[in-house]
């Protein structure tokens, strides 16, 4: 009989960072550890994570991070955390620690395990497996604990024509559901889909399409992290006899990892060489990344690509999923491509990278599993949401089913849940580029005020001994008017900056808190009524 804790760091109401973690008696278990990618409104942020604070102060009663697959959002913040705990174990299937190894992880981090091959802990055991997702070796959870198995399935989607490393084992799952689960926590990022996901996510006809409907050059931008494309690529390609060229050392590395363990198949002379870039008919592979979202292929449209020089009779494909926020580049990059007399043409929209459970795959997950309770995890509320109605349409006991934010602690004491409140600290660390230093949040508020409204400075000197007003009021100001054609404003902002000054100095005292906060406060109303902008104002006064 033990005490079991569950709660998560990230990835509830949310889509990325998940870091799932399963206290048993006195052993954690952390189950994906990844990151979240920031949006455009976030100012200059690379990536965030959940804070690992709870981690570092109970280091020693982790058993491991358990990883599902190679996907960012499921282990991309495992470098920061070996940073703060460098012995950390790490259980990764194979394609997942070649991965992490291409990524600079150390080798002595990590533990390779296999689908079907239980690690043993005590009294608590982990048993991997396998699950159809875009990338090879993804596996989920059973952790087996005394009082039933915890599940946790990553990403998953059921389609029994996914095989090799891609495959999944609905008889195992079945198994598992047999011997008595305490809790399934299941994704929940398509839960709004109706149906199956499959077979919509299949895309090696449509690239056989495209490639027969356009004999030129093809110029496919891919991302890395989803091989499965890749291969499907690689198979529509073998079936119309054409070559195929690796672009770009990170995608090169990517692609020769999985030809070497046999996570890609390429039929015999179908990889190209630099030399094969000019040839007609030659398709090109771009590498994309989340981060610099269309990247490499601006640098193809611009001119300023080494080997690719756009010709009338190329033919660019977007093999990626639309980004958010980046329509307008995207646009933009169609343009060029045109102007340039290539063509452009995209995966159709719902077609894109859908390797995830939709509705009907959740209920059969759930009906193996036969859970006893149910948490919905991976993804914004309202999906949450949705996949808790799954559960309540199946016949699942409301009070059963577990709707948590990050941070709140779910108790199972023998077996039942327990109604008491917790919550762990969760707040965002914000990374700026590769520094693992938090930003902070005031910073980025900071940030968005310059960005939109720009910067004013005020500053000024006062003597010392008379508290009269030596130097200034200067006005300095970026990114928010032009001084030269608001000679009037400035004017009548050094006016009301020295009224300010002078109505808060005594001869004996300057009191400078209240200069500053009346600056800022009255000039403020002064723009906004002027020019409807809302700059940052700083008031710098000093007495020599
Ligand atoms: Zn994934």
């Amino acid at each position: 009989m033990s005490k079991i804790k569950m709660f998560a760091l990230g990835g509830l109401n949310e889509s990325g960072k998940n870091t799932y973690i399963v206290e048993i008696d006195e052993k954690i278990f952390i189950l994906d550890c990844g990151l979240k990618y920031a949006t455009d409104s976030m100012y200059g942020i690379d990536y965030i994570l959940p804070n690992y604070k709870y981690l570092i102060q109970n280091k020693n009663k982790i058993v491991g991070v358990f990883l599902t697959h190679a996907h960012l959002e499921n282990m991309g913040g495992i470098f920061d955390l070996i940073n703060e705990i460098p012995d950390l174990k790490v259980y990764a299937t194979k394609y997942t620690k070649e991965y992490l190894l291409l990524e600079g992880l150390n080798e002595k981090n990590i533990i390779e395990i296999k689908a079907h091959k239980k690690v043993s802990f005590g009294d608590v055991s982990v048993f991997p497996i396998n699950v159809s997702h875009s990338v090879p070796d993804a596996v989920m959870y059973v952790i087996n604990t005394k009082d039933g198995a915890i599940c946790y399935t990553g990403d998953f989607l059921i389609d029994p024509t996914m095989d090799n490393a891609y495959s999944m084992d609905l008889g195992k799952i079945a198994y598992v559901g047999k011997q008595g689960v305490l809790c399934l926590m299941s994704e929940s990022s398509f839960s709004e889909s109706s149906g199956h996901t499959s077979p919509k996510h299949r895309l090696t006809n449509w690239f056989k399409d495209t490639m027969n409907h356009n004999q030129g050059r093809l110029i496919i931008s891919v991302l890395p992290v989803h091989l499965h494309t890749i291969q499907e690529i690689f198979d529509a390609s073998l079936n119309m006899h054409r070559k195929v060229v690796i672009m770009g050392k990170k995608l090169q590395n990517i692609v020769n990892m999985a030809v070497k363990n046999g996570y890609l198949n390429v039929g015999k002379g179908i990889i190209g060489d630099l030399s094969d870039v000019d040839t007609e008919r030659c398709i090109l592979l771009v590498c994309d990344e989340r981060e610099k979202p269309y990247a490499s292929i601006q640098r193809v449209v611009n001119g300023n690509d080494k080997f690719i020089k756009v010709k009338n009779t190329d033919t660019f494909v977007f093999a990626e999923p639309n980004y958010d926020a980046c329509e307008k580049l995207f646009v933009h990059i169609q343009e060029e491509i045109a102007m340039q007399g290539a063509k452009s043409i995209s995966i159709p929209k719902g077609k894109t990278i859908l390797h995830h459970a939709s509705q009907e795959d959740l209920m059969i997950m759930l009906n193996l599993v036969k859970p006893k309770y149910y948490m919905p995890v991976k993804g914004e509320y309202r999906l949450m949401v949705n996949n808790a109605n799954l559960a309540s349409s199946l016949g699942m006991d409301a009070k059963n089913i577990i709707l948590k934010q990050n941070g709140d602690v779910v108790l199972f004491v023998d077996g039942e849940m327990k109604e008491k409140f917790e919550n762990i600290g969760v707040e965002d660390i914000l990374i700026d580029g590769k520094s693992s230093d938090d930003v902070g949040e005031l910073v980025i508020k900071d940030r968005e005020m310059l960005g939109e409204n720009g910067i004013m400075l005020i500053s000024a000197t006062v003597d010392k001994k008379t508290k009269k007003v030596l130097v200034g009021p200067e006005v300095t100001t970026r990114g928010f008017i032009y001084v030269k054609d608001s000679l009037e404003m400035i004017e009548e902002i050094k006016r009301m900056s020295l009224d300010i000054i002078e109505k808060n100095t005594t001869p004996s005292y300057v009191d400078y808190n209240q200069i500053k906060n009346e600056i800022r406060e009255e000039l403020s109303k002064y723009f906004y009524h002027e020019t409807e902008c809302k700059p940052m104002i700083i008031a710098v006064i000093q007495e020599v």
